[in-house]
């Protein structure tokens, strides 16, 4: 069977590093920071990148190869550079490709620090940064400008769940010679595949879903050869590298992403369904209900609906800390993706920097809950969850 051919679970099990001394079944870890040469010439024709081989792992790693190039298959990417966080990987990748002067695109919904890249860090170097709201497409072409050069978005966003249509990014990023990036966390590789909709580039936390488990940091831009040059050039001489152990815990956490990724979206969309009749909830956000604003781009977009659930508990500030303060079971954390289910308060928490206009502006309201639904047994999440709600 050629390597095309092979389905998705298939590349996750079975991209591997090439076989070692010891034959090991699974991927050996390699903690190891630099790498030996046999003579001078080898180690010139290396460092003139005649050769290519392992230096140093600030520049790449057995581990962090074998973890990049799992993201590059999953994601239909032709090349890749794994991150230190996800941040890592949203900061360097704006950083290796725009100049000063430079103008950025972007959906207005998005993570709480890359809202801070924009509003605080950008304009340090004369990076300007405009909006558009997620039901506003259409106004993205008159967003452009002669110095604009990428077209930035999530989807689902963070934390509303709201959809953006990727194929009509891809189409207007073409029309206008422009870059798109998709910060595809929250659908991870097996969700959705950006770049089939014609996004450049494709960043993600790994953090999250794809280590799973809520033990490591890390992050990962894949997509066009020629950009990841670019960017592994900056990253190579600034340092936001993977280390390579947590370079092999989140290869080994792909192995399984898709079986895991399959039971929190069922999980989710229970949960949703269940929140959707509960009289304590004025409204409930997830991408593969009926109800979703967004619906039917969700289905062409995406495999399953993710595993986040976003809804409004009544009674306003009171109402969010009389639930947040009843919760027994799942865990008030501000991070997600994780096998146990967490429960986020975004107006106080991951997006408190907003003022109240942008926050307003991306939906997020003083009783709003962000649910990252785990892997626990669906009916005890729900349990926890309405016992809650039943204090309000
Ligand atoms: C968490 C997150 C990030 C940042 O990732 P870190 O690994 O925490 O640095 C970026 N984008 C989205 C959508 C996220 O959820």
């Amino acid at each position: 069977m050629s390597k095309e051919k092979q389905h998705f679970e298939t590349l996750a099990v079975r991209t591997q590093t090439e076989k070692t001394q010891f034959l090991e079944h699974a991927t050996p870890m390699y903690l190891t920071s630099g790498f030996v040469f046999e003579d001078a010439e080898e180690m010139r024709a290396s460092f003139a990148e005649e050769k290519e081989r392992n230096l140093y792992s600030r520049f790449s790693n057995p581990n962090t190869s074998e973890f990049v190039d799992k993201v590059c298959k999953l994601e239909g990417a032709e090349a890749g550079y794994a991150f230190a966080t996800g941040m890592a990987a949203v900061f360097s990748t704006f950083a290796a490709l725009l100049d000063a002067g430079d103008h950025i695109v972007s959906a207005r919904s998005v993570f709480g620090s890359t809202h801070s890249l924009f509003t605080k860090y950008f304009p340090k170097w004369n990076i300007e940064t405009s909006y558009f709201h997620v039901n506003e497409i259409d106004k993205v072409e008159s967003l452009i400008q002669p110095n604009t050069k990428i077209i930035y978005a999530e989807s689902p966003t963070n934390p509303g769940v709201d959809i953006l249509d990727l194929e009509l990014l891809g189409e207007i990023a073409k029309k206008h010679n422009l870059l798109l990036v998709i910060d595809n966390c929250f659908a991870t590789p097996y969700l959705q595949n950006p770049i089939q909709f014609g996004a450049d580039l494709v960043i993600h936390s790994a953090t999250k879903l794809i280590d799973g488990q809520g033990r490591v940091l890390g992050g990962v831009t894949v997509g066009k050869k020629e950009l990841i040059r670019e960017i592994y050039l900056f990253s190579r001489n600034t340092g936001p590298a993977l280390s390579p152990f947590n370079a092999w815990v989140l290869s080994k956490s792909l192995e399984t992403l898709a079986v895991r990724v399959e039971k929190h979206c069922e999980n989710a969309l229970k949960l949703a369904q269940f929140l959707e009749e509960h009289p304590k909830v004025n409204w409930v956000k997830y991408p593969f209900l009926a109800s979703h604003p967004q619906y039917r781009v969700a289905k062409k977009q995406m495999r399953l609906g993710g595993n986040i659930v976003a809804f409004e508990v009544k009674g306003g500030v009171s109402g969010g800390e009389t639930f947040f303060n009843s919760i027994k079971m799942c865990s008030l954390s501000a991070n997600l993706g994780d096998t146990r289910t967490i429960v986020t308060h975004p107006a106080s928490t991951t997006h408190s920097k907003l003022n109240d206009q942008d926050k307003q502006a991306v939906g997020i309201t003083n009783g709003m809950v962000r649910c990252s639904v785990g892997l626990e047994h669906i009916d005890d999440i729900i349990a926890d969850l309405d016992q809650a709600l039943r204090e309000l």
